[in-house]
């Protein structure tokens, strides 16, 4: 028999690490599990945008999850550099929205939640959009979980859960069994595989690449046509990306890097001679009603959902744990 733990939390991405964060810092007791290693899938794979891309489409959820995490995100990377000695790189570059969007959606969202732009001459800028470097974001959460007491077991994947009179008592692997107080499901694309929600989740792929520049030729997050591209402090530049329901399959394909290498230099110019320095693809998790899917399981007692963040997952990630920290310590 496994040790007993307050709380499991299946799958280490933004959304688990940042679950078990919360948790941890109100004395609750975790251990977290991954079938890999945490924060290397869909996570790490993002861009680290904090906005929903066209935010009037999608529901108020998300909207709300969006902003209450964009007040913290700061102070978050502060607080997490200043406890691990590793920098998220939170920058406010602004997202500059090139292509015509929904105009009559986009000015009933800004009117209602007092969203200000400045006109620009290639289009709109919303400068207050900020970006994370997520692969450094996710490497010191992962240090400051380790350093704040949760137990991270990696490369053990669940297979199923432990239930006895309606009630989750904890997870089952295929060499042992977990038990805790309260369950919480946060793993990504792959939820549905191993646990069958009542919202499936299932993975929408994305490809993506960064090019080697050493100096800043992109000044703000740029958005067009549902393509982006994003400077990062060093310099480099991301570009993405494609939206592919072709199930776990994560090939990158030449194609596909021609045509993110040409969005960015028929923006810019200056990019055509940099070097593609990595093509890489990640699976947002995508939930069949276009919903994040947060909150108690109606079936069962104990178990918990915190996944679906589709296209959304880094920017909603504070405020998305934080609402199941609430469920949990309230309950
Ligand atoms: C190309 C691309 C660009 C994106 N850009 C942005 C952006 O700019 N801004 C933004 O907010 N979002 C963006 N996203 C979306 C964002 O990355 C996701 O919404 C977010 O990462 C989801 O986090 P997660 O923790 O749920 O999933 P993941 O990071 O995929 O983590 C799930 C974890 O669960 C583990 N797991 C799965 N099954 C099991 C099991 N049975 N047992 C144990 N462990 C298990 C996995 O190993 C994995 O580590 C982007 C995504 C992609 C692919």
């Amino acid at each position: 028999m496994g040790k007993m733990t307050d709380c499991l939390v299946i799958g280490g991405g933004i959304i688990g690490m940042m679950s078990a964060r919360t948790l941890i810092m109100e004395g609750v007791s975790v251990t977290l599990l991954d079938q890999r290693e945490c924060g290397k899938e869909s996570s790490w794979a993002g861009g680290g945008i904090i906005s929903p891309l066209y935010p009037w489409r999608y529901d108020d959820l998300t909207n709300e999850l969006s902003f209450a995490s964009q007040i913290i995100y700061e102070d978050l990377c502060l607080q997490i550099f200043e406890d691990t000695g590793i920098d998220p790189q939170y920058i406010q570059s602004g997202l500059l929205m090139m292509d015509e969007y929904d105009l009559p959606l986009a000015i009933e969202w800004m009117n209602r939640y007092h969203v200000d732009y400045q006109f620009h001459v290639d289009g709109a800028l919303f400068s207050n959009i900020a970006q994370v470097r997520n692969p450094r974001l996710l490497q010191a959460l992962k240090v400051d979980i380790l350093n704040k007491g949760v137990d991270i077991i990696e490369y053990v994947k669940v297979n199923n859960l432990l239930i006895k009179n309606n009630k989750v008592i904890g997870v089952r692997t295929k060499d042992k069994n977990y038990f805790a107080q309260d369950v919480i499901v946060c793993s990504g694309a792959w939820s549905s595989k191993w646990l069958k929600l009542v919202d499936e989740v299932f993975p929408m792929k994305g490809q993506m690449i960064i090019l080697k520049s050493t100096k800043s030729m992109v000044k703000n997050i740029v958005l067009d046509q549902g393509r982006y591209i994003i400077p990062r402090e060093d310099g480099r530049v991301l570009v993405g990306s494609t939206m592919e329901n072709v199930g776990f399959d994560n090939h990158t394909d030449i194609g596909v890097q021609k045509s993110l290498h040409k969005f960015a230099y028929q923006r810019f110019p200056s990019l055509f001679n940099v070097k593609i320095e990595h093509h890489w693809s990640g699976f947002r998790p995508a939930s069949l009603s276009g919903k994040v899917i947060l909150g108690r399981h109606e079936q069962f007692e104990h178990l918990f959902i915190n996944t679906g963040h589709f296209c959304n997952g880094l920017n909603m990630a504070p405020a998305s744990s934080d609402r199941i920290k609430q469920l949990i310590i309230n309950a």
